[in-house]
């Protein structure tokens, strides 16, 4: 038995692991279930849990099976990561086209949660790249779906939580870059009107667009608006290897961040970027993947762990309702530094619980501080529901099965595809097994 906990360390649980490490061997192992396939466990909450059961550890199915690199065609073991395929990828002219905040994401992991990056509004979900899948099922059988074969297994799976299958293997259509760098441009905003301005004028000609937004700024809804495209030169000279990163030695006793670090280093935080605002040219690592520089950030929160609160509101008219959150989010005086304000177009999803759906999408950490924090979710909770939003599974280990069921409307089509072998903490919350 092992203990493994996810990315926000509100609890280790013990687990019994198998570690897979042969793709053919697979079937002997899936077949002696239940249990729930586990890739680096940078999901936040139950997701990649499955407490007193087993896991099936992906990391060790971590082979490269081919590369087209006329086509940039991949085909890959699902425990691959995401670093991997930048890094072989981008020196040949190609890379990923869509990508989350971290790349120490396998991809068996981008495809269950089918995860979004900066740039939802120009090239969807990891799933939309996502050509076939092999998936094994505890019942022994093997199936590979494409769009061709199997479509409605494909869909399940993409954003199935795990649930339809273990994932054997994928094949994924890269896209095609002239090198690593991008033009990026930072501006300050004032006010959630311009957010929303900035976004929609970055629609047309910026393919990655986020914000930053200062939700402990008593005033105007302050934040950083960063868009960026991917620069029109080839750039040999510059170093696409590992960044150096550093890691946080040890958890500390109490939570770093709370209400007397908050407010000042928002301040400090907005003031720079205002201050670098403008144009500047940035390698893709640190744009897509600043969280990454420093391994386990995670510990800051102490050793009660963190939440994170990612929902979406839909529609196009959304900037009540997000001022409405903000404004409860301030009053309890809770929230983080991390937060993060993006929208999604409308774009028919890659999966039947894909999370990624035409609104704004506003992602905050929380300190565990027990009731204080519950009781802020569930005036969240209220104000997402009340307008038919939903909540990201990735970063769940909290919603009410309620929320769940009315954010994710096709969720008596998915559940013809589960995997009954299959179980983890979160699906034993919502779904009840
Ligand atoms: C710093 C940071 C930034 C992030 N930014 C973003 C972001 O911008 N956008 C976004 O969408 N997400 C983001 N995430 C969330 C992260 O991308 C997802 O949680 C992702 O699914 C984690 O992949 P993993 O390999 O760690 O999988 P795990 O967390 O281990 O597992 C996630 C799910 O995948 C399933 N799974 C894993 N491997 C397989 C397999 N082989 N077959 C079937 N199912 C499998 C598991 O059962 C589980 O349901 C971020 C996370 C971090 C830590």
């Amino acid at each position: 038995m092992v203990m493994l906990d996810s990315w926000g360390r509100l609890g280790a649980e013990q687990h019994q692991a198998h570690y897979l490490h042969d793709a053919n061997s697979v079937k002997d192992v899936v077949s002696a279930g239940p249990g729930l396939a586990r890739g680096m466990g940078r999901s936040y909450g139950d997701v990649c849990l499955n407490p007193g059961g087993a896991v099936w550890d992906c990391l060790g199915l971590d082979k490269f099976i081919d590369f087209d690199p006329e086509r940039g065609l991949l085909r890959c073991e699902a425990g691959v990561l995401l670093r991997d395929i930048q890094l072989l990828a981008v020196s040949r002219g190609w890379m990923l086209p869509v990508t989350p905040g971290s790349w120490f994401v396998t991809v068996g992991g981008a495809i269950a949660n089918d995860v979004h990056g900066k740039n939802h509004h120009s090239f969807g979900t990891f799933g939309d790249h996502v050509r076939s899948l092999v998936i094994q099922r505890t019942d022994g059988q093997r199936m590979t779906c494409s769009r061709d074969t199997n479509q409605d297994w494909l869909s399940a799976t993409a954003g199935g939580l795990g649930l339809t299958g273990l994932i054997v293997e994928a094949e994924l259509q890269l896209r095609p870059v002239t090198g690593p760098l991008l033009d990026v441009d930072t501006q300050a905003f004032s006010g959630l009107g311009q957010f929303y301005q900035m976004s929609e004028d970055a629609k047309a000609s910026w393919e990655y667009a986020v914000a930053w937004i200062d939700c402990a700024h008593p005033g105007s809804r302050r934040g950083i608006f960063m868009r960026a495209n991917h620069r029109d030169v080839s750039a040999d000279n510059f170093d696409s290897g590992i960044p150096r990163q550093f890691s946080l030695p040890v958890t500390p006793p109490v939570s770093l961040v709370n209400a007397l670090t908050l407010k000042p280093f928002n301040a400090a935080y907005y003031r720079l970027h205002k201050w670098r605002a403008g144009k500047s040219v940035s390698h893709y690592q640190p744009y897509f993947y600043p969280l990454d520089k420093v391994g386990e950030w995670n510990r800051m929160y102490g050793p009660k762990g963190f939440y994170q609160y990612q929902c979406l509101i839909p529609g196009t008219n959304t900037e009540v309702v997000v001022e409405e959150l903000l404004a409860a989010i301030s009053a309890a005086n809770c929230g983080s530094f991390l937060a993060v304000l993006k929208t999604f177009s409308k774009r028919p999803a890659a999966g039947l619980l894909s999370f990624p759906s035409e609104g704004t999408t506003l992602a905050l950490d929380f300190p565990n501080r027990g009731l204080k924090t519950h009781d802020l979710f569930a005036r969240l909770d209220s104000i997402v529901g009340s307008v038919g939003g939903r909540l990201y599974a990735a970063k769940d280990a909290r919603m009410p099965k309620s929320l769940f069921e009315s954010g994710y409307p096709r969720l008596e089509e998915f559940l013809a595809y589960r995997d009954p072998g299959i179980s983890s903490g979160l699906s034993r919350r919502l779904l009840g097994d």
